[in-house]
């Protein structure tokens, strides 16, 4: 298999990604790119298009369930400081995309931005929020959006502006590569009632999802005019376990991750629920998270 060998300064070679996600679990990368500047990134990208190596992102690993095998190609993070910068400008937000979104949120609310303030408790970083349009239905991330760089398969750079951004109910069309950054255009407001949305905010998403648990994101796209944490109640799922992985019981979307999970566990789960709810009411649930 060809590799990566002439990037050896940022590229690790059969790297575990598990660490590098909210489910903790999964097998390794044949390579984890890392690069620190974009030159260093557009050649890692080219090399790979040129090759026919596979090409990953992976933001904060808040949406990716790696397998055991784990993932064959490269997967690219996007962490160093070239990638993570954050400018504000009167209102406008420039964040690159290993930027946290916490991060650009507090960078917001300091300027006396508002908008991000529904977003407060989503995990995660800027690229994989733009490409999932993080949200929910008090606001999304998207319609702050003016525009999105991106990079092609060849290493060139891109912006594209907000009349061709597509974003809907957690998605977008950003099937771009790479996603490098975007430029969000908020609206003035008092810091101090900023501040007192971002708590309400953070309270609401407390109560509602198991943030402290080890857990992905939704599992689930809801079905048109359906809400799929309410069908997999209804379906009696709440609480059922396949090995270490279980539905949680703050929001049934949401699978747990306990000690000794395994990605087949969370795997087989995911069937289950599946299964369930389609013979109950004939509904194919389609995934939201990743499978690598
Ligand atoms: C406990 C918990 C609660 C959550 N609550 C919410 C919620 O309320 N609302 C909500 O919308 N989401 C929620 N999420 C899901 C998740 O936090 C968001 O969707 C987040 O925006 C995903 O960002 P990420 O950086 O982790 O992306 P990842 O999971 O790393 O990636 C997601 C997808 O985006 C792609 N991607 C990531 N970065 C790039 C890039 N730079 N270029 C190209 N492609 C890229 C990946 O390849 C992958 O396909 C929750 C997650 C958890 C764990």
């Amino acid at each position: 298999m060809p590799g990566l060998e002439d990037f050896a300064e940022f590229v690790k070679v059969n790297e575990p990604l598990a660490p590098h996600t909210y489910f903790k679990l999964g097998g390794p990368a044949d390579f984890l790119a890392q690069p620190r500047s974009r030159a260093e990134l557009a050649a890692v990208v080219k090399r790979c298009y040129q090759d026919g190596i596979a090409l990953h992102v992976l933001g904060g690993g808040c949406n990716v369930l790696v397998r055991e095998e784990g993932v064959r190609g490269a997967v690219l993070r996007l962490s160093e400081p070239a990638f993570t910068e954050i400018r504000v400008t009167d209102r406008r937000v420039n964040a690159g995309t290993g930027a946290t979104l916490s991060a650009v949120i507090s960078s917001a609310a300091r300027h006396g931005l508002a908008g991000f303030e529904s977003l407060v408790g989503i995990p995660g970083n800027v690229g994989g929020a733009l490409r999932c349009n993080a949200g929910d239905r008090s606001g999304e991330i998207g319609q702050y959006v003016r525009s999105v760089e991106v990079m092609d398969e060849r290493g060139e750079v891109y912006t594209r502006q907000r009349d061709e951004l597509r974003f809907a109910d957690r998605t977008s069309n950003l099937d771009d590569p790479v996603i490098l950054g975007a430029e969000f255009e908020l609206d003035p407001d008092d810091a101090e009632a900023i501040v007192k949305r971002m708590r309400r905010a953070w309270i609401q998403r407390k109560a509602s999802q198991p943030l402290t648990f080890q857990a992905a994101g939704r599992i689930f796209k809801n079905p048109r005019g359906l809400n799929a944490a309410q069908l997999i109640e209804q379906a009696g799922m709440v609480k059922t376990r396949v090995g270490g992985a279980e539905v949680s019981d703050r929001n049934a979307n949401f699978i747990v991750a306990h000690a000794g999970a395994t990605p087949r566990d969370v795997r087989r789960l995911i069937d289950l629920v599946r299964t369930r709810v389609k013979e109950r009411f004939s509904v194919d649930l389609e995934l939201e998270i990743a499978v690598w």
